[in-house]
């Protein structure tokens, strides 16, 4: 069984410790082994990337840039073999990857602009022969911890910015589907990135306590589930870190009476039901306002959850793999379980789905509840599997208050043809991202990705311009040249144009 190594100053580390097996879960079949870093290889990557920092820190902008446009076309040519990996070790299907991978190139994309966006700010006489600007300056070693859903699209929101910017970096990718993030960041590697720049240790939670409690790493960006969030940050800023953490999500599209509700199901079956489920942003609840859509979505949606198309992710053509263990099979199954024990309406079941000639494979069919209320466990947690909660409301306010009091905030989106409502929902919800008509509102690379409540621990989000902020730092620079030989008086009153 092949094992997957780390990657430090530029070369394949085996460090010979602990290890844990990396499933295919189409097959149910323990098919490789990923080493997990130990503090003295923490400590390798960490002195690799601090030897690398001053070099880099002083490459120009637009050298760095060079080598970011050839990882996006190295990122472009290897499209077929990084979703087959991605597939294999994580479910999804083949398409789904590919697609995970095109928006973390526009996250590359975004880094190309480096010489655009480090160009500072400048003004000139802010005093009589005075002038200043600010420089955004790179913080030096940050590193970044990753969640298992998207193992090529969320390192791509952190490395290639932050290197970018003139930082070194470590990433700790997941330790359940780490090979397409260790060959994307190998690419790198052939694109001309000096060594040590980028390291990548594969562990666990020794691994990220290690990176917590090294004073060399300056900021810590985690993505992944709320209680870990909510401990990196608090453990990280404690040390005197910057540390943007992004959490678990509850997200629900409000479907007004006016919906247009063909487009609607699907935009519906595609978020509820792609990747299985395992998105942040995957819509988990419908609220439906007014019975009449609730009953016509219920006719309309499940004739598509019973076809929709299931089997081994490394197939083409199919809408849902598996889920990515069996741990998190039993977790699903357990949520339905007791969906049914507190009294929502099982209206499509998805436990005990069998795909044949995969029988071992974690899968569970698309699942739909309706009548859901606010107080149920299904309703309250993230399910993270394919189960759509349906929950009927009597109007917007209705819809929104159900929202707003929900401890995550990361994704929401309405269907309705009604603008005011739409304006009126885009104002006043307590979420980060939020869509008119539109099921899945990841911003573009150009824009920053974040949620709100405990969605997101930190102020800065996730890449684009929050993403530059968050890997510099601003020094504010004043200068003057006085005239040669001209003396000047000591000033004791606060110096001002006044
Ligand atoms: P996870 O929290 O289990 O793991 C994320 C990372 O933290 C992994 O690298 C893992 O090795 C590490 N980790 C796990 N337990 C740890 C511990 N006790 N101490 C230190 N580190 C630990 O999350 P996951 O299951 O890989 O990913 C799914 C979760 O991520 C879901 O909750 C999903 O909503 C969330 N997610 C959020 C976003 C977002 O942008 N808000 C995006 C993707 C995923």
């Amino acid at each position: 069984m092949s094992l997957i190594p780390h990657l430090i100053n530029g070369e394949r580390i085996d460090d010979q410790g602990r290890t844990a097996d990396v499933f295919n879960p189409s097959t149910g079949e323990a098919h490789r082994k990923v080493g997990l870093a130990s503090r003295a290889t923490i400590q390798q990557a960490i002195d690799a990337a601090k030897a690398a920092f001053p070099a880099w820190r002083n490459t120009p902008p637009a050298k760095r840039a060079q080598v970011l446009f050839r990882f996006k076309q190295l990122l472009e040519a290897n499209e077929a073999v990084i979703s087959r990996l991605i597939a294999e070790e994580h479910g999804k299907t083949l398409e789904d990857a590919a697609g995970e991978l095109k928006r973390g190139i526009e996250n590359v994309e975004y880094a190309c602009a480096a010489p655009e966006i480090l160009k500072g700010e400048y003004t000139r006489n802010v005093g009589p022969n005075i002038d200043a600007w600010s420089d955004f300056q790179p913080l030096g070693v940050v590193a970044g911890i990753t969640p298992f859903n998207f193992p090529a699209m969320v390192p791509l929101w952190m490395y290639p910015l932050a290197i970018a910017c003139g930082n070194t970096f470590i990433l700790k990718p997941s330790e359940r589907d780490p090979s397409s993030t260790l060959l994307i960041a190998e690419l790198f590697h052939q694109a001309g990135l000096p060594k040590g720049v980028l390291n990548v240790v594969n562990g666990d939670k020794e691994a990220v306590d290690a990176l917590i409690e090294a004073p060399e790493v300056k900021a810590l960006s985690f993505v992944g589930s709320t209680p870990i969030a909510e401990y990196i940050y608090a453990e990280g800023t404690k040390r005197g870190k910057r540390v943007q953490a992004l959490g678990g999500a509850k997200n629900h599209a409000v479907l007004m009476p006016d919906a247009d509700l063909d487009n609607a199901v699907s935009a519906l079956m595609g978020a509820a039901y792609g990747s299985c489920g395992e998105r942040c942003m995957a819509i988990s609840v419908a609220v439906c306002v007014g019975d009449q859509i609730a009953d016509a979505l219920v006719d309309k949606i499940v004739p598509q959850i019973k076809g929709l198309k299931i089997g081994a992710g490394t197939n083409c053509g199919l809408d849902m793999g598996p889920l990515v263990t069996a741990a998190a099979r039993d977790k699903v199954v357990g949520y339905i379980d007791d969906g049914v024990a507190a009294g929502a309406k099982l209206v499509v079941d998805g436990r005990g789905y069998r795909v044949a000639g995969h029988e071992d494979g974690y899968f569970v069919g698309g699942t739909l509840f309706d009548n859901v209320k606010a107080d149920m466990r299904i309703y309250q947690e993230e399910i993270f599997g394919p189960v759509l909660c349906i929950v009927r409301v009597g109007s917007l306010e209705e819809a929104m208050q159900l929202i707003n009091d929900h401890e995550y905030g990361n994704g929401t989106c309405i269907f309705t043809r009604d603008g005011e409502a739409a304006r009126l929902f885009c104002d006043e919800i307590e979420v980060g991202m939020v869509g008119v008509n539109v099921p899945l509102p990841v911003p573009v690379a150009y824009h920053s990705f974040g949620g709100w409540k405990r969605s997101l621990f930190g102020d800065l989000h996730a890449y684009g311009p929050d993403g530059v902020r968050f890997y510099t730092r601003r020094k504010a620079i004043t200068q003057r040249w006085p005239q040669r030989a001209s003396h000047e008086a000591a000033q004791f009153a606060f110096p001002s144009n006044g």
